[in-house]
């Protein structure tokens, strides 16, 4: 059932376990999301970016996910989540629709514009009693990652500065806040690290709960201390598109004589939940409904 965001991180931001932001662009992905939940008996928070809003269409995915929240998963608590919102007219759309929160991603942006940014946002999304994520730092995609191994950018540079955190989060008055501690967008095996140290220093200087981006590729382990200091939230989703394409691929190459496109997507709905579950189970948010 869709619930305020702020009764599920604060829940699991006590009870130092983290809620698992699953992104979705249609309803298979939605489907495979809340059916796991309901699986763990636990909160999930359904995430679409701003390129899922423009594939499926915002009022469609919303229904998508509204409904599925408050049908199959009535049982578990639910939330609605912008992921890195960058366009201002969207973001205000998807408040004015009923999400349950948005992320402002103004982190290319200098300091000043950054909190500016962040704090128009704050304001809008308050006004509606919904939370508002902003960024401090950058954290990379693929691109970003060719960088650093040619040695243009340090992610040294890129990381969130826990002396400047607390500052942050008084001026702009956001409610969770995404840091930039080593992890990239997509899935880099071994690549990367998250530095704790650093980690530990931004939760010890603000209250917000902390979001991990790039999540994606760490070992249970790494999430695990993650969590430990001070990770209230998991953002996921090369993990599920890793499980859809390569099963997909497996069913479409076994199957060759089927059409219907039901018996073809079925199983790649069933690979995405069982996916889900494993982080679930990881992020310790299992029978926490
Ligand atoms: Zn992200």
């Amino acid at each position: 059932m869709i619930v305020p965001i702020s009764q599920i991180i604060n829940k699991a931001k006590k009870q130092k376990y983290a809620v698992g932001a699953f992104n979705t662009s249609n309803l298979e992905i939605t489907l495979a999301i809340v059916r796991a939940a309901v699986a763990q008996k636990s909160p999930v928070i359904i995430q679409t970016s701003e390129s899922a809003i423009r594939y499926s269409n915002l009022e469609t995915l919303f229904a998508i996910m509204t409904t599925l929240a408050n049908t199959v998963g009535k049982k578990v608590p639910i939330a609605i989540h912008l992921d890195h919102g960058k366009d201002l007219k969207l973001i205000q759309e998807c408040i004015k629709i009923g999400y349950n929160s948005v992320h402002i991603d103004a982190s290319l942006e200098k300091w000043q514009k950054n909190i500016s940014l962040s704090q128009k946002i704050a304001r809008v999304a308050h006004a509606k009693k919904i939370w508002a994520q902003a960024e401090l730092g950058t954290i990379l995609g693929a691109e970003g990652l060719l960088k650093l191994e040619m040695g243009e950018i340090k992610m040294e540079d890129l990381m969130t500065d826990p002396g400047k955190a607390a500052e942050f989060i008084q001026k702009t008055g956001v409610d969770t806040l995404a840091v930039s501690v080593g992890t990239i967008h997509g899935h880099f095996k071994g690549v990367e690290k998250v530095d704790q140290a650093r980690l530990q220093k931004i939760a010890a200087s603000v209250k917000v709960p902390l979001v991990l981006h790039g999540g994606s590729g760490l070992s249970s382990q790494t999430f695990k201390t993650a969590i430990k200091n001070g990770i209230s939230v998991i953002n996921i989703d090369t993990n599920l598109r890793i499980a859809f394409k390569n099963s997909l691929q497996k069913t479409v190459n076994a199957k060759m004589d089927k059409i219907d496109p039901r018996k073809i997507m079925q199983p790649s709905i069933d690979a995405m939940q069982k996916e889900v579950e494993k982080m679930i189970k990881i992020f310790g948010s299992s029978n926490k409904a």
